[in-house]
């Protein structure tokens, strides 16, 4: 179905965004993933191109662009390609919107500039080892001591955690007639914050998702960003952001192994016919295509929402579970259908497959957002 969403500013920007990729970025995955870290030199060629937290205004490296539609093409372009990780979604649909939306000039200036030149790899913290699903039992704390904040807690599953020179740390505010949680800036090289293993992850391996441990780190007053209590309440505001950027390449993801697989099962016989002829075959991905069409047009309304800035958390809750549960079920159905090959890592399918899986994980867990849409309809 012809899609409308976009602009030919859109159109020309994806073929910048897939040229790229295709250089930069496709020759290298296997030497990424190896490594399961993507190397900065990448990132900063990337953010050359202006790929990188675009949304800044010109005079901190960005191009002013408030159109999530330009995230959206960079999502699926990565997602398509596979190759990118997630540093793309991270940065631009997650962490550039704190650090635009609630910091000071001061701050703005202070870590913009790096952020939109590549320098600066952000993250952001809120999951822990005793809690992910459930924000408001976060146990870092941040003590108010007279001039600064004491920062001690631990934190687990971060995105570009090996790599962040700046990261965001949710914790719970210690201090009289405050009450609630706080976003902290933490820089690396800050005594007392340091990093644990690379964590060794079923897919998505070229991304490097790191444990992060804050003993007694001093941040000072100017490095809490938005208001001391309100932290759970600006995570909520832009947690719906985070959720269509995983729709849109949960949607990408099954459209791409879609594709490879047609092509696969066209060429490939069984008992003397292409097996995509069999009808049980033929009927499969005959739902698969329909479904995926369906999730399609019901995210590209949610990115229009987005745009518009009336996206709300239960449709975007909504967009999330139902189209990576999609995409989990139809990439299962294209690796099914490649038989032995599927399931051999030099397939693209193989790797799609357990790239996939987390997609109903992270960002928060398809039961969470069930919860979320279910609470929307007053239950
Ligand atoms: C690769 C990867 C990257 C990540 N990146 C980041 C990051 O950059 N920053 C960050 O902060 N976090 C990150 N996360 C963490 C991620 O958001 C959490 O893993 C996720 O929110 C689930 O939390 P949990 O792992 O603690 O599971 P739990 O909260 O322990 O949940 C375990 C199970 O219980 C279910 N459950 C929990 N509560 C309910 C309920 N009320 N009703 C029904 N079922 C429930 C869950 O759905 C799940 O199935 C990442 C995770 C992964 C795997």
């Amino acid at each position: 179905m012809r899609r409308t969403v976009f602009e030919p500013e859109h159109d020309a920007f994806r073929e910048s965004v897939r040229g790229f990729l295709m250089k930069e970025a496709v020759p290298r995955t296997e030497e990424w993933e190896a490594n399961g870290i993507i190397d900065r030199a990448f990132w900063r060629k990337a953010a050359a191109q202006g790929f990188v937290a675009f949304q800044a205004p010109e005079e901190l490296g960005g191009a002013g662009i408030d159109d999530f539609r330009f995230n959206v093409v960079i999502d699926e372009e990565a997602a398509t390609t596979g190759a990118a990780g997630d540093g793309f979604a991270l940065v631009n649909d997650i962490v550039a919107p704190y650090l635009l939306e609630l910091t000071t000039d001061e701050q703005r200036q202070a870590w913009m500039p790096g952020v939109t030149s590549g320098d600066i790899v952000p993250a952001i913290a809120m999951s822990e080892p005793g809690t992910g699903s459930d924000l408001r039992a976060i146990a870092s704390t941040a003590t108010w001591r007279g001039d600064h904040w004491s920062l001690t807690g631990s934190k687990t599953f971060v995105t570009s955690g090996i790599q962040a020179d700046l990261v965001l740390v949710a914790a719970r505010i210690v201090r009289d007639g405050v009450k609630g949680m706080g976003l902290f800036a933490v820089e690396a090289g800050a005594d007392g914050f340091t990093r644990g293993r690379k964590l060794d992850k079923v897919g998505r391996k070229a991304q490097d998702t790191a444990e992060l441990f804050f003993d007694d780190v001093t941040v000072a007053p100017e490095h809490l960003v938005g208001e001391a209590g309100r932290g759970l309440q600006m995570l909520m505001k832009n947690l719906p952001q985070e959720r269509l950027s995983i729709a849109v390449t949960a949607v990408a993801s099954a459209e791409r192994a879609l594709a490879i697989t047609l092509e696969y099962v066209r060429g490939r016989n069984a008992f003397g016919t292409p097996i995509g002829s069999f009808q049980a075959n033929r009927f499969s991905l005959a739902e698969a295509a329909t479904e995926v069409a369906v999730a399609r047009v019901y995210v590209d309304r949610c990115i229009e929402a987005a745009v518009d800035h009336t996206l709300t958390a239960d449709e975007a809750a909504g967009a999330k579970y139902w189209t990576t549960e999609l995409q989990w079920r139809v990439i299962d159905l294209c690796l099914q259908l490649h038989g032995g090959y599927g399931y051999m890592e030099e397939y693209e399918i193989a790797r799609m497959w357990r790239d996939a899986r987390v997609q109903r994980i992270y960002g928060g867990t398809t039961e969470i957002m069930k919860e979320i849409v279910g609470r929307s309809m007053g239950l």
